[in-house]
């Protein structure tokens, strides 16, 4: 018998089993892929000589409390930080946003001075909101609306983290939370460069446009990190690796090839899971780390819950569109107008959108169910600083892309999804000619194969929108945001719960505070 079961194996369930192993309990993993690490992964699809990672592929959001907590660096845990912005374009011209202030302003005035004075007001703007809403991603978010006394300690302890929110602030946070990115950007910029770029934050992984309402939040989501983006030695699952190493040197099981095909439930408390091979393992704690649909509509039976707790996870948003392509190159790429290696271009976020209606444009294709034609693309190629990805010479190109229909996570679309990623490497090819012949070998990972291979439904990269519906109390369901489930003694700490979406362990730290609060109780 173990004290707690985690299951899936991403990097949720990867801290949290560390946390509770380091807290003494026995704690076992089961993770139904044959490697750990979820949608935070490296593998090997072009044969041993290359490192892709095959999902996610910048960290940023994971708190340095928990790598130090987890003494992660003892494990290989290392970001090298990624370069600054480059939007290249097909008439040769191209937009930098290098760190340093007066070289940034330069860059921007190239297309616009009205943009290059705007943007000093704008990374502030954002600062000061990343400073009101950024301690919140930590937080395990209080019932709102409950009337019990517990709950109004936590609805003042809320009170008390926004204390800093005065009348101008109160409107710039609604703002934020409903405005479409294009709102913002349009108001502060007028160039299609300074559009393009700043559009593409507010919708990657999203099922929505730069003009869908909502969408300014998702940009301010990726600007919360405590630390610069980066890429993680060995790809991100150098950072599931180190994570799991963390947890096994704490006293943590993990098991692999574990498929969890049931949850135990009697009498409305969790008895333990027993796996799809019928090995049954018991535990008065489980946590689950799985997508809503999976861990609430498929592995419990529905009678075990409420209605309306059904009802959420049901309506619950999970479509995205997105599409990853990781390839093999011989060389990097050439951007015309650049000459030789810059490490604040090679090793920087490409960014291949020219203007916020481009970016439109390709979510309005695939609402019509086509995908774009234009699509837009974040590109990099972690190689240039971590040479443990592939031979001398040789790169890494990791293309992060929208969007298809996102009803294509139900079937394969095959050629389509090949022309898709053809469209991607041509747009590519137009900023740096000879790219195309560049590429050794080509990796497509669509919708279908997010939900079949790696477990995420609806093949959305965050187990579940970022909408204000979808957010703090709300996620996933209402009254269970506080990691619990209906069910005693089953918690859950994947990234559709608040916290989640993104490399950010936070779910899978806060669900042991939770787990250990509640064996205090008992006692
Ligand atoms: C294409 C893409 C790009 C992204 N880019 C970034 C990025 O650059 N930076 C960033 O911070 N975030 C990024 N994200 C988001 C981020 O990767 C995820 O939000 C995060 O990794 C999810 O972690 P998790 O542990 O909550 O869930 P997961 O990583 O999904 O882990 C859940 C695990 O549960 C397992 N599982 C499911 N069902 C069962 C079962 N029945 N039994 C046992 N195990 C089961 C799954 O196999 C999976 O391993 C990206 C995601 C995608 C898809």
């Amino acid at each position: 018998m173990y004290d707690v079961l985690v299951i899936g194996g991403g990097h949720n369930g990867l801290v949290a089993a560390a946390y509770l192993a380091k807290a003494g309990l026995k704690v076992c993993v089961c993770e139904a892929r044959d490697v750990v690490g979820g949608a935070a992964v490296s593998e090997h699809p072009f044969g041993p000589d290359y490192t892709v990672t095959s999902l996610s592929y910048v960290v940023s959001l994971l708190p340095p409390a928990l790598v130090r907590d987890l003494r992660l660096d003892r494990h290989g845990y290392h970001v090298f930080p990624q370069g600054p912005y480059f939007a290249p374009r097909a008439d040769g011209g191209h937009l930098r946003l290098p760190d340093d202030p007066a070289r940034r302003r330069e860059e921007i005035e190239r297309f616009s001075s009205k943009d290059a004075a705007a943007y000093e007001r704008w990374d502030s703007w954002m600062g000061e909101l990343g400073g009101i809403l950024g301690p919140l991603l930590d937080q395990i978010p209080p019932k709102l609306g409950s009337r019990k006394p517990a709950d109004l300690l936590g609805q003042a302890g809320l009170l008390r983290t926004l204390r800093g929110v005065n009348v101008r602030s109160a409107v710039d946070v609604t703002r934020i939370l409903t405005d479409s990115i294009a709102d913002l950007v349009e108001d502060y910029f007028d160039s299609d460069a300074m559009r393009g770029v700043l559009s593409v934050s507010g919708v990657i992984g999203t099922w929505a446009g730069p003009r869908s309402a909502g969408t300014a939040y998702v940009m301010l989501h990726h600007h919360v990190g405590e630390t610069k983006w980066g890429f993680p030695r060995g790809g991100m699952g150098g950072v599931t690796r180190a994570l799991a190493e963390a947890a096994r040197s704490f006293g943590a099981e993990i098991r692999t090839s574990a498929p969890v095909g049931r949850i135990g439930v009697t009498e409305g408390r969790v008895t333990g899971v027993t796996l799809e091979t019928g090995e049954e393992l018991t535990a008065r704690t489980v946590i689950t780390t799985a997508h809503p649909a999976i861990s609430f509509l498929r592995l419990l039976d529905r009678r075990d819950l409420p209605e309306d707790f059904v009802g959420d996870i049901e309506r619950w948003k999970t479509r995205s569109g997105t599409v990853k392509i990781n390839l093999a190159v011989d060389r990097l790429p050439e951007f015309r107008g650049v000459s030789g290696f810059d490490p604040d271009v090679h090793g920087g976020t490409i960014v291949l959108a020219e203007s916020l209606d481009d970016v439109e444009g390709a979510f309005q294709d695939a609402v019509a169910g086509r995908p774009a034609a234009l699509p837009f693309a974040d590109v990099c190629i972690p190689s240039v600083f971590d040479d443990s990805l592939a031979p001398e010479g040789h790169h890494i190109v990791s293309m992060f892309t929208q969007w298809v229909p996102h009803t294509w996570h139900d079937s394969q679309p095959g050629e389509e999804l090949d022309a898709y990623a053809d469209r991607v490497v041509a747009r590519m090819e137009a900023v740096a000619p000879g790219f195309t012949d560049s590429v050794l070998h080509r990796q497509v990972i669509g919708p279908y194969d997010m939900e079949h291979e790696y477990n995420l439904i609806g093949g959305n990269i965050f187990h579940g929108e970022l909408t204000p519906g979808q957010m703090f109390h709300a996620r996933p369901a209402a009254g269970y945001a506080d990691l619990r489930t209906p069910i005693k003694g089953l918690y859950q700490a994947g990234s559709a719960t608040h916290g989640g979406g993104g490399v950010t362990g936070v779910p899978g730290r806060n669900v042991v505070r939770q787990v250990l609060k509640d064996r205090r109780r008992r006692r």
